[in-house]
């Protein structure tokens, strides 16, 4: 074994230049924390290599950030507890390894001492060689480091960028001087993303509210086409009688005079049903409205295109909790059953079914959307994981105390009642006497059958019209 020291543990290269030092003081820092928790690590005797001082030297530099082969803690290895006599001045972790570096350096160069023996064979230990050896200049993971704060630099920039000219290009894409692809360049993260989702979905939406239109608007056309024709044909038929007595010379036969009085019979039962058809569908139309705004304000069917919960500010919940449960109950359980036994299984049956139906006719709606049908998804695993937290909390409070069993239930009935009164506050469902009510859906019933009957009379009238042309 050589006693020699390597002169490079000693030389002037040894002092780190004032960059590298800046360098490293966080990683320093950072990692002092896990050396501190391995510390009683230290009290097993290391095992000294038997290789030469370059082979040592290779070796601490090719580790130097392993885990596993860095001393566990700041001291200086001569303190070690299972040395006979052990360095007393290091013993106490220090928060640098620069600190053990020094001291040890500063003992070497005065030929060792009484606790550090120039021969002893510690020096050529991992330990001791490691504190001697300057940190490497640059390994994988300081050259991450390195990188992503660039990437951070370019992030941040690319961001400022943004910010300037989003504004702008949002008005050019307004103006239609730039289109979407155009405008996406000016969008980052998760304004990018959201851009492209609200973009397909607008056009989807557009693209359906078209084809509706056309089918209703082509069915409209054919019916308004049908009547205008039978019209027509009245009215050619009345002209054709009435040209028929008069050309001929002749007064008007008794039984041209009999058609061309049903013909004009036909024509004005024709008008009279149709007007009181359109009369009652007007009429509908308000009560539509009324309806409605029974149960929500004036504001939610003109001036908005947002759903009812939307436009009451409800989110579904996100979180799997007993809360959580609380409240998908407000919406999933009729209010008459609001004081039986919510947390039951049948209670829970019913508000799965309720829920899955829900969530399957909005599916219809968002199809072709993979976020929102992912959304729809998150919103039954929610209340089926807070399902499974209350079964829990139920088994658990039936091994319970009496008195522990109570605290259980009490917590819930309270989580249940802010639940309640949450719902009512937000969708003001009983801001109305029941006469308010009943009258209103008799309004409606009554209307709504006197336009059937209208609706029938004028198909009637169109059809003995359409007998006589
Ligand atoms: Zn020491």
């Amino acid at each position: 074994m050589s006693t020699a020291l390597d002169p490079r543990l000693i030389g002037p290269m040894h002092q780190n230049d004032e960059d590298d030092e800046e360098f490293f003081d966080a990683e320093e820092d950072e990692e002092g924390e896990e050396d501190e928790e391995g510390g009683e690590d230290s009290d097993e005797e290391p095992t000294y290599s038997t290789s030469d001082s370059d082979d040592i030297v290779k070796e601490v530099k090719a580790n130097f950030f392993a885990r596993d082969r860095k001393p566990k803690r700041m001291v200086c290895p001569f303190s070690y507890p299972f040395r006979a006599n052990p360095c007393l001045s290091h013993a106490e972790p220090k928060s640098r390894k620069d600190v053990i570096e020094k001291h040890l350096l500063k003992v070497k160069s005065n030929g060792g001492d009484e606790q550090h023996h120039l021969n002893d064979p510690l020096w050529q230990s991992f330990d001791v060689v490691w504190f001697l050896t300057p940190r490497p200049k640059f390994t994988p993971k300081t050259r991450r480091r390195a990188k992503g704060s660039a990437q951070s630099r370019y992030y941040q920039k690319r961001k400022e960028k943004q910010e300037k000219e989003e504004a702008d290009a949002k008005r050019k894409l307004d103006e239609g001087i730039i289109g979407e692809d155009e405008y996406k360049k000016y969008l980052i993260g998760d304004k990018r993303r959201k851009f492209i989702v609200e973009t397909a979905t607008e056009r989807r939406v557009r693209a359906e509210m078209q084809s509706q239109m056309e089918s209703v608007r082509e069915e409209m056309e054919t019916r308004l086409l049908d009547e205008r024709k039978l019209r027509d044909d009245i009215e050619k038929k009345l002209q054709d009688l009435r040209t028929q007595g008069t050309s001929s010379g002749n007064r008007p036969s008794a039984e041209n005079a009999r058609a061309i009085a049903s013909l004009e019979s036909a024509r004005k039962e024709l008008d009279d049903s149709k007007i009181s058809d359109e009369t009652y569908k007007e009429l509908l139309q308000d009560h539509a409205e009324n309806v409605v705004n029974f149960w929500a304000d004036d504001g939610f069917l003109e001036a908005t295109d947002q759903t009812y919960l939307e436009y009451h500010g409800f989110e579904w919940p996100q979180d799997v909790s007993a809360a959580s449960f609380y409240t998908f109950a407000t919406l999933l359980r009729p209010r008459s059953d609001w004081d039986g036994q919510i947390r039951s299984d049948s209670s829970r049956r019913h508000m799965q079914k309720e829920l899955r139906e829900y969530v399957e006719s909005e599916r219809e709606n968002v199809a072709g959307s993979d976020e929102d049908v992912a959304a729809l998804n998150d919103i039954v695993q929610t209340f089926t994981s807070s399902c499974d937290l209350i079964k829990e909390g139920e088994a658990r409070a039936a091994e319970m105390s009496p008195e522990g069993a109570q605290r259980w239930l009490d917590e819930q009935d309270k989580l249940w009642n802010a639940a309640k009164v949450t719902f009512q506050s937000r969708f003001k469902l009983d801001s109305q006497p029941p006469l308010h009510h009943f009258r209103l859906v008799n309004d409606f019933a009554d209307t709504w059958r006197a336009q059937k009957v209208a609706w029938q009379t004028h198909l009637t009238a169109r059809a003995q019209a359409t007998g006589l042309v």
